[in-house]
Order: C-alpha cells, then sequence, then structure tokens
C-alpha cells in the first residue's frame, strides 16, 4: 500500500487533498497524493516505487502553468518545495528547484546582481521555469542560466549544461522529456546597480498591474503569439473578450488571459480554449497554439 510506504519512508505527504491553491486557475481538482520529498534520496525512493507499481505522478511546480483537466487526480503528484535552499559563489547563484522564481529574482537584485529583472513578474518555481524556458521583455532562463542538476530517468543525478538543454523559444529539452526532474539550477549574473534594476521591475510590475488580471485566478498567457501578431488583439478583435464557460472567462482586460471567475473546473477553461481556436482558425485561418500545458 503506498500510504504504508509513504509511511515508512516518513516522508511528508497529503491524501485526498484538494488542488485548489497549488494552481494559479485554483480548479478544485481533488488529488489521491500530494508528497513533499525532502531528499534526492527521498525523491528517488518515492519515484522508484511510483514506477515499479505503475502509479502515475506529475511534478508540480506552483502551478502557474497548467491546466488540471480532471475532478480527482488518481496518482500523486509530487511537490519539491522543499528542495530550496539558494547558495552565491561569486557571480554564480544556485538555487532549489522549490524556490521561487519571482523571490531569486529579487533577491539577487538586492544582492547587487542584474540578469534576473525579467523574472520578477513570473510566479513560478525555479525548476518548472527552468524546464520552461520562462521569459519576458525579450529575454529568458536560458540567456542566464549556466547548468541545472537533474534527476535522469534512470534516477541518476546528472549536471547538464546550457548548452545541452536545446533551448528555445518557451521550449527545451527537459520540458519535452519530462521523466527528467530539475533539481537546482545555477545562474550567471552580472554585477549591476540594485536601486536602477528595482525602479526598473516596479515600472514593469505597474504595467503589468494595469494591463494583466492579476486580481482574478489565471495562469499567464493562454496562447502563443502567432507569427507577426498577437494572440490577445486577434481573440480581442474576434469579440471574445468576456465570453464565459460555466465560470472559465476570456478576460475583458487582457483577452490572451482566462480567469477563473466562478468554480470553473479544468474542462470549463479547455471547453473555452478550444472554442477560442475555433473562432480563430474560422475568421483567420490561424491556428492558436497553446503555452498553457494540459495535465490530464
Ligand atoms: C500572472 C502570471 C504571469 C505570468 N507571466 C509569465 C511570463 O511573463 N513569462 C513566462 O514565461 N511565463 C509566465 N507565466 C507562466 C508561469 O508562471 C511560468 O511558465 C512558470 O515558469 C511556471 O512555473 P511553475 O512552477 O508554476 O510550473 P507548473 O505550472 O507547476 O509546471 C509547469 C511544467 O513544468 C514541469 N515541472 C515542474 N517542476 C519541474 C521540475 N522540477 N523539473 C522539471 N519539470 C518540472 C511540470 O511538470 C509542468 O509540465 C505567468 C503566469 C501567471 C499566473
Amino acid at each position: 500500500m503506498i500510504k504504508n510506504f509513504f509511511d515508512s519512508l516518513n516522508v511528508s505527504y497529503k491524501e485526498d487533498i484538494s488542488l485548489k491553491n497549488y494552481n494559479t486557475y485554483r480548479v478544485n481538482t481533488i488529488c489521491k497524493f500530494l508528497v513533499f520529498p525532502k531528499t534526492i534520496e527521498e525523491l528517488k525512493l518515492v519515484l522508484d516505487y511510483l514506477r515499479e507499481n505503475n502509479i502515475k505522478y506529475y511534478i508540480l511546480g506552483n502551478g502557474s502553468n497548467v491546466i488540471l483537466s480532471m475532478d480527482y487526480y488518481d496518482g500523486v503528484m509530487i511537490k519539491l518545495d522543499n528542495f530550496n535552499s539558494v547558495i552565491y559563489k561569486d557571480n554564480l547563484v544556485t538555487a532549489g528547484a522549490g524556490y521561487s522564481l519571482i523571490k531569486l529574482s529579487l533577491d539577487t537584485i538586492e544582492k547587487g546582481f542584474s540578469g534576473m529583472e525579467f523574472s520578477a513578474g513570473i510566479p513560478g518555481a525555479v525548476g518548472a521555469s527552468v524546464a520552461m524556458n520562462a521569459g519576458a521583455y525579450n529575454s529568458d532562463i536560458s540567456e542566464i542560466l549556466k547548468e541545472v542538476t537533474v534527476l535522469t530517468p534512470d534516477n541518476e543525478v546528472k549536471i547538464m549544461k546550457n548548452s545541452e538543454l536545446e533551448y528555445a523559444y518557451r521550449s527545451s529539452f527537459l520540458k519535452r522529456n519530462k521523466k527528467y526532474i530539475v533539481l537546482d539550477a545555477t545562474f550567471e549574473l552580472q554585477k549591476g546597480n540594485s536601486e536602477e534594476m528595482k525602479e526598473l521591475v516596479e515600472e514593469r510590475k505597474q504595467k503589468r498591474i494595469a494591463s494583466q488580471p492579476l486580481d482574478m485566478p489565471n495562469a499567464g498567457s493562454v496562447f502563443r503569439n502567432p507569427e507577426g501578431g498577437y494572440a490577445g488583439a486577434l481573440i480581442e478583435e474576434a469579440n471574445l473578450k468576456g465570453y464565459n464557460i460555466n465560470g472559465a472567462e476570456v478576460s475583458t482586460k487582457h483577452a490572451n488571459f482566462i480567469v477563473n471567475k466562478n468554480g470553473a473546473t479544468g474542462k470549463d477553461i479547455i471547453s473555452l480554449i478550444e472554442k477560442i481556436q475555433k473562432e480563430i482558425k474560422e475568421k483567420y485561418n490561424i491556428e492558436l497554439k497553446l503555452e498553457q500545458i494540459i495535465v490530464r
């Protein structure tokens, strides 16, 4: 029994828990087990057990880029919140996979390091953000990442250099190869002026507050911008702002955001996405590609 296994390992876990507070859409999926390994060894043992027993699992970061599509997740969600160390060495900073990217960005700015300013508004964890190649303002993680420590599909700890990670726009080897798990990441930064960086971050924050529905549950941009255009502009032109399916609504503030206005499920969000894709295809013959990840 999985519970006996978790108990014997003394690993921290929750059973039949709502994931509402673990995804930024605030979708109320119930998860059979949510587990919080404390060490690499514990993580390895958990993965061995799950794989041997054919139990499905998912590595969940801050849940700020996922759509939980099911009412009940009959498996194990693994959270690396305890992988939260931060170590500075000269101009290098190594952060655990569970550490908040926003916090890391602000910490480095405070210490007078430049490079992470772009990430001060991205509410992800370091591990997922490295895999997703998160970015903003024409910069992304791949520009500052030196190397990552990963757990390979064979449960081996390995260091992978930036050049091995096949980085491209919001994409990487790690995103495509889901059995690799980021344990920590080392970023290479430059000396910078804290005060100037703080001003820049504050200015951008105010712009985001003015243009994005940050006061409502959402998971960032829904679609990638199609070549030469903006997904939000197309959706707005198609008169879909405010379109609502069971509480999932195209934001009236920014059309490339879907907000969970009133108890929407993952299925409602996906229905709305499909509706938008259909309309945009019919009206403009453009296929909008999803930026968010559907967890099935
Ligand atoms: C208000 C708002 C604004 C946003 N702005 C931006 C933006 O400007 N730029 C941008 O790029 N994104 C943005 N996002 C999206 C999101 O924050 C980023 O994609 C972020 O990097 C996702 O991190 P997460 O920890 O929430 O990942 P999750 O959503 O939890 O997971 C994303 C994927 O990463 C995988 N994953 C999780 N942990 C690991 C790990 N340790 N190793 C390997 N894979 C892992 C998951 O399995 C999943 O496939 C925004 C989101 C919101 C809500």
